[in-house]
């Protein structure tokens, strides 16, 4: 089986969060599978300067008007996995961040910068690139990718099936309907059963509402999407699509991710053998500036400092964490607000609080090792992965009870301590309150060494490798192959409530 999978991140090319880490594990586990699977993202530079090139530059004439994109092959780095970047070099050669400008503004062509990436993909599924090499599935991610689908929606039987998957759908890609002159889409498409979302077109709502089948990235999103609260808007193509809507986790890569081999830890360490994870505590504190005390727990925050990620309400919280005798360190950027009130608390209590504004990818390896907790509360969250990271270096995860979260951390409550299954800490409500009574339960079960340590191991010890995952998107591909399409067109026809294996329901993937 072929697959095309298009993403605009992918570590260790580019990467602002999560979805560059599935976008490069979910390949390699596809692969371990002996599934022929190939990567399609922009040439940004960083990508540009990092790819392992192999062969030279395919020209492509004519994409949207611009005729100077190439497509330059080579592999991922530390990987066996072909990968295709799309030089164009007006719309992805700039200095920033992937999706905004130097000052943190959303570059003002994002429509037609991942128009271009839409219709790229397109070219590769219908084999109009000159490419010996022509996908059965094409497997696109999130709103940059989001009219794939509607592109190849006119075409025959014959091009491949279109799956689109949801990392977060907060984020839609939505543009003044002008843009219809330029991303190529066609008009008879722009109604509200169609990409139009308010007099607006909308990237998400077009990959949701022409895909195959769509995913997101774990079983409660998934259902949590169909309602008001997490749909932002897109809640009602959502229920129409339900039939074809499944929830699959994501999984963490272990190979990355992991004490036992991470390359950026001073000292390695395992569930049987935790002695390391104390020297890792102990480099990071005199990285951070913190004073070494023998007994404060460090509580860490990795995140984007965005509301979704609850960062006004941590903000509330950590005069507590360091009222109670904890330390606390942060690593992130995000909305600048956020930034400029961590720095402020690092400035009032420069021995208890650290706050490292900007994205440092071993800097997060050596937070989640030398920390005892982190926090990753969220108002929502598709699935997340800190918290998968953090269970497996022995950090308990704080929560709150929303998405992946939820189906990732189990509480810390006496009966789940007493049966070894408990792995973090969550709570329910939305409130500084809610994540400081968590905060409190877990600064006093870690006073506790005995029932610490056990549930550090039952995290240690969960299972969140891509392996089960990727088979789930294995069978998906398979019950989309031509004779499986063909086959359930066919029961359609005669029973309108046919039981596919995919149909009509919100699919746990564990
Ligand atoms: P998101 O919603 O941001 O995608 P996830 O938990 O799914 O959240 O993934 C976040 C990923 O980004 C993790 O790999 C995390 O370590 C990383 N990350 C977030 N902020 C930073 C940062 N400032 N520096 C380094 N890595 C970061």
């Amino acid at each position: 089986m072929r697959v095309l999978f298009v993403s605009s991140e992918v570590h260790p090319l580019a990467k602002t969060g999560g979805l560059a880490d599935v976008s490069e594990a979910l390949p390699k586990a596809l692969r371990a599978h002996d599934i022929d699977v190939r990567l399609l993202m922009p040439a940004y530079p960083q990508a540009k300067d990092r790819l392992m090139t192999q062969g030279k530059p395919i020209a492509l004439k004519n994409v949207l008007g611009f005729d100077d994109v190439a497509l330059v092959p080579g592999l991922l780095p530390g990987s066996e996995l072909p990968i295709w970047l799309i030089d164009c070099p007006r719309l992805y050669d700039r200095p920033g961040r992937l999706y905004c400008d130097p000052d943190g503004k959303e570059w003002h062509d994002n429509a037609l910068r991942y128009a271009l990436l839409s219709h790229v993909a397109a070219r590769v599924a219908r084999a109009q690139a000159p490419l010996s090499w022509r996908p059965d599935i094409v497997h696109a991610n999130d709103w940059h990718t989001g009219i794939v689908p509607a592109l190849l929606s006119a075409d025959a039987a014959s091009r491949p099936a279109v799956v689109f998957t949801i990392h977060n759908m907060a984020y839609q890609g939505n543009f003044p309907a002008s843009c219809l002159d330029f991303i190529g889409l066609s008009p008879h498409l722009y109604h509200p059963e169609g990409v139009e979302f308010h007099h607006r077109v909308s990237f998400l709502k077009a990959g949701v509402r022409y895909a195959d089948r769509i995913t997101t990235v774990s079983p409660t999103y998934a259902a949590e999407i169909l309602d008001p609260e997490f749909g932002h808007g897109l809640e009602g193509v959502a229920r129409l699509r339900q039939g074809d809507l499944i929830g699959i986790l994501n999984g963490a890569d272990y190979s990355l991710w992991d004490p036992v081999n991470d390359r950026h830890l001073i000292e390695r360490y395992d569930r049987h053998d935790i002695s390391g994870k104390k020297a890792c505590k102990a480099a990071l504190l005199k990285e951070l500036m913190l004073p070494a005390t023998s007994n404060a727990p460090l509580i860490a925050f990795n995140s984007r400092l965005a509301e979704q990620k609850m960062a006004d309400v941590v903000l509330e919280v950590v005069p507590a964490i360091v009222a109670a005798g904890g330390q606390f360190a942060l690593l992130g950027e995000g909305e600048r607000r956020f930034e400029t009130a961590f720095v402020e608390l690092a400035r009032r209590y420069p021995d208890s609080v650290s706050a490292r504004i900007g994205y440092d990818e071993p800097a997060a390896h050596r937070l989640l090792a030398g920390a005892d907790i982190l926090l990753a509360p969220a108002r929502f969250e598709p699935c997340g992965l800190t918290q998968l990271y953090a269970m497996r270096y022995g950090t308990a995860p704080i929560v709150r009870r929303t998405g992946g979260l939820a189906d990732t951390v189990v509480d810390a409550t006496p009966e789940a301590l007493h049966a070894g299954v408990a792995t973090g800490l969550s709570f329910r409500d939305v409130s500084a309150a809610a994540l400081g009574e968590a905060v409190r339960r877990a600064i006093e079960l870690f006073a506790q060494p005995l029932l610490w340590r056990r549930l550090q191991v039952a995290g240690m010890h969960a299972d969140f490798s891509w392996e089960c995952s990727a088979r789930r998107y294995l069978d998906l591909y398979r019950s989309l192959r031509p004779e499986a399409r063909l086959r359930r067109r066919v029961t359609r026809d005669h029973t309108p409530d046919d039981d596919d294996s995919y149909g009509g329901r919100v699919v746990n993937s564990r």
